[in-house]
């Protein structure tokens, strides 16, 4: 029997090395999102289905398990937050999720869910959702199966939420979810009612491509983005990913009528970027060097995107540069009114565009239906219907297309079911740290006005983004702000911000 260390040594570079095939995969999932050509995506689905079943492979290589039963209870383990505590827990953890989903299952899943990427965005273009529902039916057949192979005690769809935020269950997200509808529909009403409204006119003006590039490079670059270990490209629906400590890819895309689609998406990725590129380098590929969970990245993009990149003190900073690059369309706006347009609130049809006070009751309807899909209450041929009652009920609006509808998101069809909740998460968690980050900070909106995000950045990088995996995400929330996660900060952040913009008392 091995010693610990030399256990530890061991289970570690196997570690790193699974991890560089991953990278390795993440490399061709952004070659195909940003540069694939469009007949070459069958033999793309075979090199990054065989990666997966590598990576499986090596998971669940019996190795690791000789070495997590000399590790388990060792000197190493004993801190659970420490470095060598974290990588053995976590890793037994993975270990133990992995071997219970059969390799050849990961395989299919992989596959259709690449396929089905690609099948998906055909039936969106064509509006076309039963050209769709075949695939999608086997997606959510693959995912009960993978959920039953995990075994869950309450609920099908704990297991699926497990895999994107560990150790949250759907019964603490429930509830969390139905106390935020009971403030925001309200609220939405209110601000409807405004005394004051914006002028989105200004918004949809010309502002020619080239300029944008240039402006949004430059925004990620002032609020800490750093571009010799990372690049932004175009694609069609915006992501992150991450190549190697050293290489965080961030992508947008422009619409000459549209400044906000192109800005906000970047403002929102590189917030998932500085995450990645402020976790700890030599810890990459091992837990204590790996994002926690998703709704923590996704509580860093949205703290960027619209804590910051929404507020007035930011563009008091910001807003001289996007006049300068664009003085046909804003030479006679002033900062507050286009403030006040960026930050317009209305029901809409898609989850993409949403504001932040409606895109929630987006996030509550994609829950509630993946739930009644799992457990069979809603067929897949249903759904396109069940999709737009939701909509009517939450948010008054009935979509007009599939397209605009069911069809408007990528994750079903990459086999990403259980997902959608930590958008929500992720904007509560933004909140909380962003109220307590005031209050070390000082005044913040201060700080932005003068072009300084630095505090801010090192802030999160020291609370958030080092400890990696060393504590969950439900610690980190009680760690750093004294207390669990709740709704009651966001709402009082939207209260606050479109109460004052709205002129509601
Ligand atoms: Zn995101």
């Amino acid at each position: 029997m091995p010693d610990a260390h030399a256990a530890f040594d061991a289970l570690c570079q196997h570690a790193r090395k699974t991890s560089l095939v991953e990278s390795i995969e993440s490399s061709l999932c952004w070659d195909e999102r940003c540069m694939l050509p469009s007949k070459a995506g069958e033999h793309r689905t075979e090199q990054i289905a065989y990666l997966a079943g590598v990576v499986h492979q090596r998971m669940t290589d019996p190795r690791v398990a000789e070495w997590l039963a000399v590790l388990v209870d060792s000197d190493l383990a004993v801190d659970p937050h420490s470095d060598a505590g974290t990588t053995i827990r976590q890793l037994k953890r993975e270990f133990d999720k992995q071997t219970k989903l059969p390799q050849e299952l990961v395989e299919q899943l992989s596959r259709v869910s690449v396929k089905g990427q690609r099948c998906w965005a055909e039936a969106r273009k064509n509006n076309d959702f039963a050209a769709f529902a075949p695939l999608l039916t086997q997606i959510v057949d693959l995912t009960k199966q993978k959920a039953e192979c995990y075994g869950y005690t309450d609920h099908i769809y704990d297991a699926l939420l497990d895999d994107y935020e560990p150790l949250e269950t759907t019964a603490s997200v429930e509830k969390l979810l139905t106390e935020l509808r009971e403030e925001l529909v309200p609220l939405v009403q209110k601000i409807a009612e405004g005394s004051r409204q914006p002028n989105l006119e200004i918004l949809t003006r010309e502002y020619p491509v080239k300029q944008q590039r240039q402006v949004v490079t430059e925004a990620a670059k002032r609020i800490g983005f750093d571009f010799s270990r990372g690049r932004l490209d175009e694609t069609d629906h915006p992501f992150c990913t991450d190549i190697g400590p050293d290489d965080c890819r961030i992508t947008t895309r422009y619409n000459v009528n549209d400044f906000g689609d192109g800005f906000f998406s970047v403002m929102h990725e590189a917030g998932h970027g500085m995450y990645q590129q402020g976790l700890r380098t030599e810890q990459f590929g091992l837990p204590p060097g790996s994002a926690v969970s998703l709704a923590i990245h996704e509580s860093q993009s949205r703290l960027w995107e619209n804590l910051v990149g929404r507020a007035a003190s930011f563009w008091q900073h910001f807003y001289p540069v996007v006049q300068q690059a664009f003085p046909a369309a804003l030479g006679d706006v002033d900062v507050e009114d286009f403030v006040f347009a960026i930050n317009d609130v209305r029901p809409s049809l898609i989850r993409t565009d949403a504001d932040e006070v409606t895109y929630n009751l987006h996030i509550i309807t994609r829950f509630e239906l993946e739930q009644d899909l799992l457990t069979g209450v809603l067929d897949v041929a249903d759904l396109p219907e069940a999709w737009n009652a939701k909509y009517e009920q939450m948010l008054g609006i009935r979509p007009d297309s599939d397209a605009n509808g069911v069809l408007q998101d990528v994750h079903w069809s990459g086999a990403a079911i259980g997902y959608f909740s930590t958008y929500t998460l992720g904007n509560l968690h933004a909140a909380q740290l962003f109220e307590q980050a005031r209050i070390d900070l000082g005044d913040l909106d201060a700080q932005f006005a003068k072009g300084e995000f630095a505090p801010l950045l090192t802030w999160l990088r020291e609370k958030i983004h080092k400890p990696g995996q060393c504590y969950t995400a439900a610690e980190l929330a009680q760690k750093v702000t004294g207390k669990p996660l709740s709704c009651e900060p966001l709402v009082r952040h939207l209260k606050t911000r479109f109460g004052d913009l709205y002129g509601i008392s």
